[in-house]
């Protein structure tokens, strides 16, 4: 990753709102660097804008090409106010904490995407219980099938936004402190890796002792993967 002119057959353009100037070596505009970070955390911020004053939302979202699509109750204020609005995208992964011989020099390793685009609510039930399939199974796959049928007044109940992305960019940074030039300084400096994952699945208190962990499910959390 460097300070390169994007590809425009693989990159996001790089904009004078989305072109990186802190730490450049750590970023890229690739289409496919962004949707793995985007894929790999279930869990973005919404930033937005409402009567001048800034908010930011955190919530699940998934990715259908280049849409991202995110959901909610139809009297979320947010859900209601941001439809046709600029809105930001951001989804972060911590991948260690980076203790170096300094306080300075102290960092995060970590994988970050910051998506741009507009706002837009899916109007149609049939679409949205598309897209709520879509979600339900991008989660856990092929579990929509195995459920109670979702009934209209739950669609109706439920709002989908999608956004096209425009531009997007990605930063990651790896590996050990950049303060190789102080070993002389005697303490303790290295990564002290992290990461958010599944772990032993809890049944609920009455699921009848019957009904086992599907093997999807089981897979999902041997996997290491959070879908
Ligand atoms: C888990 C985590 C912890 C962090 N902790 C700190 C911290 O403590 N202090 C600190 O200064 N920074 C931290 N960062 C980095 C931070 O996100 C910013 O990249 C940095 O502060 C520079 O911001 P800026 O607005 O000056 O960047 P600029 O380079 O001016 O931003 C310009 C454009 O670059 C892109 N961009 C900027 N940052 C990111 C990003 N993180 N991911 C994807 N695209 C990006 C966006 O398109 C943005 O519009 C952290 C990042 C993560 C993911």
């Amino acid at each position: 990753m460097s300070d390169f002119e994007p590809r425009p057959d693989t990159c996001y353009p790089k904009t004078e709102r989305s072109r990186i100037r802190r730490e450049h070596h750590l970023g890229s505009y690739e289409r496919a660097d962004v949707h793995a970070i985007l894929d790999a955390s279930p869990l973005c911020h919404i930033g937005y804008v409402i009567d001048g004053a800034p908010f930011v939302t955190p919530t699940l979202h998934w990715r259908k090409g280049n849409r991202v699509y995110w959901h909610g109750s139809v009297g979320s204020r947010f859900l209601r106010q941001v439809d046709g609005a600029p809105v930001c995208v951001t989804c972060s992964l911590m991948d260690g904490y980076v203790l170096a011989r300094s306080a300075l020099n102290h960092a995060v390793n970590y994988r970050s995407a910051m998506l741009f685009g507009t706002a837009h609510v899916v109007d149609s039930l049939d679409e949205k219980a598309e897209a709520l399939r879509d979600f339900t199974d991008d989660l856990f796959p092929g579990r929509w099938d195995s459920l109670r049928p979702m009934t209209e007044k739950e669609v109706k109940a439920t709002s989908v936004l999608w956004m096209e992305v425009e531009e997007a960019t990605v930063k990651v940074r790896t590996g050990p402190p950049n303060d190789a030039d102080e070993s002389d300084v005697p303490v303790w400096a290295g990564v002290l890796p992290m990461r958010t994952m599944l772990t032993t699945a809890q049944p609920a208190p009455e699921l009848p002792t019957s009904i086992g962990l599907p093997d999807l499910l089981a897979t999902l959390i041997a996997s290491g993967r959070l879908r």
